[in-house]
């Protein structure tokens, strides 16, 4: 049974206005998502009936606030299948979430010691653990992608050279924001844990697109931002395990992390707390809890094929214009196509693409290094979501081929 998808976007208010005179086509999903009116309503809801600081409270509204942060939690350890909500770290998102677990980590690392990434990492999974290498004397290392447009994803066969005893660390993205490649992360988190190195799967822009289960992936760390999955922004999720969390030094302190202070010194309470140091995003907790029921109810197997699908439509058609060079993989991928064209600038083509209503990403994608491999500077980007229909693809198209004529490419 598939959702009624015409029903979805009744849900969504900003989708239904012009820009420039066209109706919106909004295709940035990757980065970021529009928010159901659920998502809004508990916003609003909440300021105007809840509002109050948590944990330290004993009024009525104090407990309120208290009750639905946890369950909040609760609700985003279920939605990735968390062994226990207090496995559930809640931050800004993804890039904050990957700071912490980079900080925290790197102040164990020495000399010797390799953290490895990939050459698909988003700037968020690559510079943190760049300076967790300058920081600690740590080596950075990356396992390339094959395939002049990258087709090939990750170089599985390098990575048996590469994932030697002295690595500590393995982190790697789930779905490449600007390739679209999947990588199959449950085999790369057992490959990591068998020669002892901690895995840390960047998930921003797999969780909300797909069914995602971390005690089945076997990752240690994961990371991901809500307002890619329908979320509010300024909240996001650093998932761990426990027994890792517990042995964690946190990254910031203050109030609400502590169990006990004195003038001279303090020690920390339990995970999750004692990673959410001072008053937390109470708000856009309890909004994020509010998106996963949302894509919950829709079902992210559906919502998944429904991507996929776009993707794959979008791929096919794409590949008729003249000139133009598609990145990532040819058969299966997330719900996004990266392309460029020849002779002209993505930053031209999102710019001609807006004047038609249609919302791109034209630039590097936070992924300046990959780029550079590929020998572009930039490509464009259409990323989908549960919203985005086939008649929009045909706008999308329609819309490149006037750009093309224009410049007579
Ligand atoms: C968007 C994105 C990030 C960064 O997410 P923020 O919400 O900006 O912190 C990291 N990795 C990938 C793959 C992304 O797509």
């Amino acid at each position: 049974m598939s959702p009624s998808w015409n029903d979805v976007r009744a849900d969504f208010p900003i989708l239904h206005q012009q820009v420039n005179g066209k109706p919106l086509v909004y295709l940035d999903n990757g980065a970021t998502a529009q928010k159901p009116k659920a998502v809004i309503d508990a916003l609003v809801r909440y300021y105007e009936r809840d509002n109050s600081n948590v944990h330290r409270g004993l009024h009525a509204l104090s407990m309120r606030a208290t009750d639905a942060y946890e369950g909040a939690r609760s609700r985003l350890a279920r939605f990735i299948h968390a062994a226990d909500p207090a496995e559930v770290i809640f931050t800004r998102g993804t890039t904050e979430s990957i700071n912490l677990v980079a900080r925290s980590l790197g102040a164990k690392l020495k000399a010797g010691d390799v953290i490895l990434a990939t050459e698909m990492e988003h700037h968020s999974n690559l510079v943190p653990w760049q300076q967790a290498a300058k920081a600690s004397g740590a080596t950075l290392r990356f396992v390339p992608v094959v395939g002049a447009n990258a087709e090939g994803g990750l170089d599985l066969a390098a990575l048996d050279q590469l994932l030697t005893p002295q690595v500590k660390v393995f982190a790697f993205t789930h779905i490449s924001n600007t390739l679209g490649t999947i990588n199959p992360v449950a085999e790369l988190c057992r490959r990591a844990r068998a020669v002892g190195a901690l895995s840390v799967v960047d998930a921003a822009q797999s969780v909300g697109h797909t069914p995602l289960d971390v005690q089945a992936l076997g990752c240690d760390y994961l990371a991901f931002s809500g307002h890619k999955m329908c979320g509010p922004t300024g909240i996001g999720v650093l998932y761990g395990r426990r027994a890792l969390l517990d042995q964690l030094a946190p990254d910031e302190t203050g109030g609400g992390m502590v169990a006990s202070v004195d003038f001279d010194g303090a020690r920390w309470k339990p995970a999750p707390e004692r990673f959410e140091a001072g008053t937390p995003n109470v708000a856009d907790a309890i909004g994020l809890g509010v998106a996963c029921d949302y894509l919950d109810a829709l079902g992210r197997d559906a919502i998944k094929r429904h991507d996929h699908a776009l993707a794959r439509r979008a791929y096919a058609e794409l590949a008729t214009l003249p000139g133009i060079r598609l990145l990532g993989p040819t058969g299966e991928r997330g719900g996004l196509v990266s392309f460029a064209f020849e002779h002209v600038h993505a930053h031209d083509v999102v710019t001609f693409a807006d004047e038609d209503g249609v919302a791109l990403r034209g630039g590097h994608h936070c992924n300046q290094p990959l780029m550079r491999k590929l020998g572009l500077t930039s490509t464009t980007r259409a990323s989908f979501y549960l919203y985005n229909t086939p008649e929009e693809i045909d706008v999308l198209i329609a819309s490149l081929r006037r750009t093309l004529k224009f410049f007579q490419a």
